[in-house]
């Protein structure tokens, strides 16, 4: 441990890690629980396991506050699969779905739901580039669900309040960046789903969290690694499940948990994030946020400089200051700075501080 160096991660997913978790995943590397196997190479049936995802489930619905009606899953295929398996199992034949489409995840979600059957959008912030929330929603009132994306991951928006739908349709919703961030209310929404590499985990799991009557729609037939009947039933044990991703999750939620809950975690990313949006606007316009204030997101942080070239500079003295992973997504350029849970409020003040010195050095 003596040449430990680590540097501040801003990455947008995979994500930086809390480094207990990593140290703790480390010592029992070699020696699991006694089994003198590593977690990878123990059986998925064994009861070393079987206590690892069950305490991982349990670890989570208290975090959360997750109800007994709903069940927990750990699944592959990353987020990206949730776009194509909540039509399949949610959405009857005939039937049509609502999108509320407010940055390019919820965009793609759209998309993958589409090829599949119909769809309707019920509000979109395209023409504002998506740098800010819908004002108003048309929603069809006999929508099988309506989709919203809680944190835009590239655009650095983010929903304080869940979209008002009518009288009996279900919620569904992608909570991939901003997962285990901050309290919410889990009986509000039908289905939640997270790809766990950015705030929780290491990429190969998603969490999906669904209501019992969604779970009963699974329709007859459908392949089993997509049918969420079978995968709830068998508690994500049907086949291989991605073991280690479930351990680590694991150990981020214990971690959290000792954090002091979500409460707390959120109250340490409010912190965090505002450090960052204080010297984007004690820039005097030097530096930019994409995003309106009422929407800023407190994960992810999108905003550009006066020119490119200087954003390219930027992100090499930044990356010189190991301060990583601050180019931002191609689709809105500049930069971005992803603060997620494990981000500390000391690497906050080093972007803080680097951002104010290149200011006084290039402004
Ligand atoms: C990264 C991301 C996805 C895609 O996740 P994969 O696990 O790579 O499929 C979907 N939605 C949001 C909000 C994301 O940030």
């Amino acid at each position: 441990m003596s040449e430990l160096k680590r540097v501040y991660n801003f990455n947008p997913g995979p994500g930086v890690l809390p480094l207990e978790v990593l140290q703790e995943a480390q010592a029992e590397l070699l020696n699991f629980k006694g089994t003198g196997m590593s977690v990878m190479e123990i059986s998925h049936r064994s009861k070393e396991f079987e206590a690892v995802i069950q305490t991982a489930e349990a670890d989570l619905r208290e975090l959360l506050g997750i109800p007994s009606n709903y069940k927990v899953m750990f699944l592959q295929g990353g987020a990206t699969l949730q776009f194509a398996m909540i039509p399949m199992n949610l959405r009857a034949a005939g039937a049509s779905a609502d999108y509320v489409v407010t940055g390019s995840w919820s965009k793609a979600a759209l998309k993958e739901a589409k090829k599949l059957g119909a769809v309707h959008i019920a509000a979109t912030t395209e023409s504002e580039n998506f740098n800010c929330l819908p004002d108003k929603y048309d929603f069809d009132p006999k929508a099988a669900y309506v989709h919203y994306t809680m944190n835009e991951t590239i655009h650095g928006v983010e929903f304080f309040n869940e979209p008002v739908v009518p009288d009996g349709v279900p919620l569904v919703c992608d909570t991939s960046s901003n997962f285990i961030s901050r309290p919410i209310d889990v009986s509000k929404y039908a289905l939640l789903y997270a790809g766990a590499q950015k705030n929780a985990g290491p990429s190969g799991v998603t969490v999906v969290i669904a209501r019992d009557d969604m779970i009963a729609r699974t329709p007859e037939n459908l392949p089993v690694m997509l049918d969420y009947k079978t995968l709830a039933e068998s508690g994500s044990l049907h086949n291989t499940p991605p073991s280690f991703a479930i351990y680590m999750v694991g150990l981020v939620f214990k971690w959290a948990k000792k954090m002091g809950g979500l409460a707390a975690m959120e109250k340490h990313n409010r912190e965090k994030a505002a450090i960052v949006y204080n010297a984007i606007d004690d820039s005097a316009g030097f530096y930019r946020g994409h995003t309106v204030p009422e929407a800023r997101s407190l994960m992810n942080i999108p905003f550009r400089l006066p020119s490119e070239e200087l954003e390219e500079t930027f992100a090499k003295e930044a990356k010189k200051n190991d301060l990583i992973g601050l180019k931002g997504h191609r689709s809105v350029g500049g930069m971005r700075a992803s603060v997620y849970n494990a981000m500390t409020i000391e690497g906050a003040k080093e972007l803080s501080k680097f951002m104010a010195d290149f200011q006084k050095r290039n402004g």
